[in-house]
């Protein structure tokens, strides 16, 4: 149990921590490509410093797969998390291997990736890993709790108010066609922003996003994350989604993004 605590601790600080950099990196990595007369909107980060020296593997979800009955069904969160993500940690240990990325830590291959075919099965499973990873931690059973004050007021300065941004973020994960992520972000900027992303691509991808921000909402709206219980009916499942947010931990994501 103490292991198990430990473990999930360790990822969720993993990853907000790599969100809190990942907006100063932007800023470091955009001065360094202006000056060497780049585009800043395409940011080229330095090789990291850290070295990992691990496989990476499937993080628990922190909570039973039934837990999120009736919003997000069991057998769903079996296949999604036991299966789908599963394969994602096997393909990328697998796609890293004799690759420049072989020791990277998974928040520094998803910074660096590139568009190239050479890196195409990278890009997939580590946008896989890390979409799915923060997936988990951004439902919880029950949801319910509430965002904080903070993160209150800059939805509804950005937004209008907490009904529009749902209406907002709906329209958006709707709108993806196929496979794919629809985001609520902090920008360089620091301010809020929706987006979506086909595939496994995320906001934090610097050579491939349309749109660059630290993620604090993600919600994947790939079919094996809803069809068994809600068919063809998506929007249903976006619906679903809001009773299951867990505002705590999104709202410590935006803290961390805002510095
Ligand atoms: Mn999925």
């Amino acid at each position: 149990m103490e292991k198990r605590t430990f473990l999930k601790t360790g990822l969720f600080l993993g990853i907000a921590a790599a969100t809190t950099s990942f907006l100063e990196a932007c800023k470091t990595a955009a001065k360094t490509s202006s000056s060497a007369g780049a585009s800043a909107d395409k940011p080229t980060l330095p090789p990291p410093k850290l070295r990992r020296t691990t496989p990476f593997t499937l993080p628990s979800l922190g909570y039973d797969v039934a837990a999120l009955e009736p919003h997000i069904d069991k057998m769903t969160m079996e296949i999604h998390h036991d299966r789908h993500h599963n394969a994602y940690v096997t393909n990328l240990n697998d796609a890293v291997k004799d690759t420049v990325y072989a020791e990277y830590e998974l928040e520094d291959i998803v910074a660096r990736i590139s568009t190239s075919d050479a890196d195409k099965k990278i890009r997939n499973n580590a946008g896989g890993h890390w979409n799915h990873s923060f997936f988990w931690q951004t439902i919880a059973p029950g949801g319910g709790n509430a965002p904080s004050g903070n993160l209150t007021a800059a939805i509804n300065t950005t937004f209008g108010s907490q009904d529009k941004f749902k209406e907002q973020f709906t329209a958006a994960a709707k709108g993806v066609f196929g496979s794919g992520w629809a985001w609520l972000c902090v920008g360089k900027d620091k301010k809020l922003f929706i987006s979506s992303s086909p595939n496994q691509d995320n906001p934090l991808m610097l050579n491939v996003s349309k749109q660059i921000g630290a993620p604090i909402i993600g919600l994947d709206v790939w079919e094996h994350a809803y069809y068994l219980k809600y068919q063809n009916k998506r929007p249903d499942y976006i619906t679903a989604f809001y009773n299951i947010i867990n505002w705590k931990v999104v709202s410590e994501r935006y803290e961390k993004a805002m510095g």
